[in-house]
């Protein structure tokens, strides 16, 4: 192993966060990244978060946003979504480390005796182990940014801060660097912006050793160069290491804004990194096309946290991403899965020009989620089902269509006589080349199918049509499989398998082939979409839900305005 003070070739960003939470620490890492990238340095990215879960795979989205899956099947904080987004770094489980797996892996070497009867602490045990863990990105790229989650202040994140400031003193100031994001609020009343908080903030962070080298201070106002001066007075930076961070309309302004602050110099020159201007064209037409798009289109996603956004953030982005490929401005209708279930379908979804149905676990709003895909595929309304989309839109048809009357998933009803989705007992693993065993008994966390799968397309489909190519890989999370006793009646019925594993055995697309567009997939193609790169699944069905408004004058009206 290399020992600690020499230095690679990665230099080392880090990003913390005061005041409050929830200031875009993620955004501004992966908008830093895509500056660095967009003048020829390569990048990667960590996300080290203070909470003790071990991974995010067991938290309620609820409380704590997506779980984001990488190819090698991490499931990982959402800020990985938008490291991968705004860049071309491929994100895998040694990209995000929580407390929880700090912890873990001392406790571990603890138990098998690795440090020898000493007495095993926060300082240097958990901090090494820290460090250790982002070393692990030395040699990946030029430039790795490492976000620390959680606000200065926390108790939790005290050692992860600990670490970060021993590694800078391992690899040396020219190859590492401290970002603050923090908030300078605008206090109405008083007409005027405030820099106590960030003053605190800064002086917190100072008296654990570490002084911020660039400020990124949120606000809703432009701050004046007098504001900047002041601020840079009292935590210590030049003016010039203000920067302001605006509220922007959309999300993909960030690099774009930054820039003109002259952040990407900024790090440059305190990193010692020469490269040329950078290239900005591509998200300058990306903001452009945002903005201004020529269509517009109405999906009906149907939901369970339903106006959760940060439950469904890489779904939301991938409609973006798909709007932006047909020159359209793509607006979110949420439906709620249980008033679906309650009420007429037809009067829930008036107006709405595609119906989505996302991923979920549970039985709650499941009966909705089915009369919606009855009435997409019935009235013919472009429908595109994500992983418990394509399994209910499966059940939907078995019991519709196919005369299966009771047909159900197994997660919902065990004793179903046409078991069209369940739980697979054995099946060959693709990614650990192993064959694979599950069953209702199998701890919870274990028996996902997790990560990239490779999958093979039939021609002339929607999902062929739409990829281009025979062979693809997608991103999975979830236990239950298309049942493929059931594949010959559903078929004969009308079902198209458009896409399954190289052997055959699994599932993994589904259409009905008289519709203008219905797709059930069970991967999530959402986390491969870029704003760079819309996903070819996203931009179809952004299509046929336009083409379906176009055919319709529903839409008309305020298309004009
Ligand atoms: N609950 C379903 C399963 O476990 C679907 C999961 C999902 O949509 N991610 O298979």
């Amino acid at each position: 192993m290399r020992p600690a003070n020499s230095h690679g070739k990665t230099k080392y960003i880090f990003v913390t966060g005061g005041v409050l939470s929830s200031l875009g620490k993620g955004l501004a890492a992966a908008a830093i990244g895509a500056l660095l990238e967009s003048r020829g340095l390569s990048v990667t990215f960590q996300k080290l978060d203070p909470y003790i879960n071990v991974d995010p795979g067991t938290m309620n989205p609820f409380q704590h946003g997506e779980v984001y899956v990488t190819d090698d099947g991490a499931e990982t904080d959402l800020d990985l979504g938008h490291y991968e987004r705004y860049t071309t770094a491929v994100m895998a489980q040694k990209n995000n480390y929580t407390s929880g797996r700090i912890y873990h892996a001392v406790i571990t070497k603890e138990r098998r005796g690795e440090y020898l009867g000493g007495t095993v602490q926060v300082i240097p045990h958990v901090t090494d182990e820290i460090k250790a863990a982002i070393r692990e990105l030395e040699g990946d790229a030029d430039v790795a940014i490492v976000e620390i989650g959680g606000t200065i202040g926390d108790i939790e994140s005290l050692p992860f801060l600990e670490a970060i400031r021993q590694f800078r003193i391992d690899v040396g100031r020219q190859n590492s660097l401290f970002i603050h994001v923090t908030l300078v609020p605008y206090i109405k009343t008083a007409g005027e912006v405030k820099t106590k908080p960030t003053q605190h903030s800064v002086k917190e962070l100072r008296a654990i050793g570490i002084q911020p080298d660039i400020l990124l201070c949120r606000t809703e106002v432009p701050l004046s160069k007098e504001l900047k001066a002041k601020i840079a007075l009292f935590c210590n930076v030049g003016t010039d290491e203000v920067i302001t961070a605006q509220d922007v309309k959309n999300i993909y302004e960030v690099p774009l804004r930054f820039h003109e602050e002259g952040l990407d110099d900024k790090i440059l020159e305190l990193l010692n990194i020469w490269t040329g201007a950078p290239r900005l064209q591509p998200w300058q037409e990306l903001v452009y096309k945002i903005t201004h798009p020529a269509k517009k289109t109405v999906i009906a996603i149907i939901g369970k946290y339903v106006d959760l956004k940060e439950s469904y953030k890489s779904l939301h982005e991938a409609l973006v991403h798909g709007g932006v490929a047909n020159d359209a401005a793509v607006e979110l209708r949420y439906v709620s899965a249980e008033d679906l279930e309650e009420k007429d379908a037809g009067a829930l979804l008036a107006g709405c020009d595609g119906i989505l149905v996302p991923g979920g676990f549970g039985t709650r709003g499941v009966r909705g989620k089915i009369n919606a895909i009855t009435y997409a595929r019935t009235q013919k309304i472009p429908f595109f089902g994500i992983c418990l989309g394509m399994q209910l839109a499966v059940v939907e048809f078995a019991r519709n269509v196919a005369g299966m009357a009771d047909a159900n998933s197994t997660e919902f009803d065990r004793a179903t006589t046409h078991p069209v989705i369940y739980l697979m007992k054995e099946w060959f693993d693709y990614r650990t080349n192993q064959v694979q065993t599950r069953d209702e008994m199998s701890d919870m966390g274990g028996t996902l199918r997790l990560g990239a799968y490779p999958c093979v397309l039939e021609a002339e489909t929607f999902a062929h049509r739409a990829y281009g190519c025979d062979r693809i890989e997608e991103r999975h999370r979830h236990r239950f499989e298309f049942n493929a006793g059931f594949r010959k009646p559903l078929e004969e019925a009308g079902l198209v398998i458009s896409g399954t594993s190289p052997d055959g055995d699994l599932v993994e697309i589904v259409e009905v082939a008289d519709h203008p567009w219905f797709l059930g997939c069970q991967f999530h193609p959402e986390f491969k979409s870029k704003p760079m790169r819309p996903h070819p699944l996203f931009r179809d069905f952004i299509a046929a839900a336009l083409a379906f408004r176009a055919a319709h004058d529903h839409g008309a009206a305020d298309d004009a305005t």
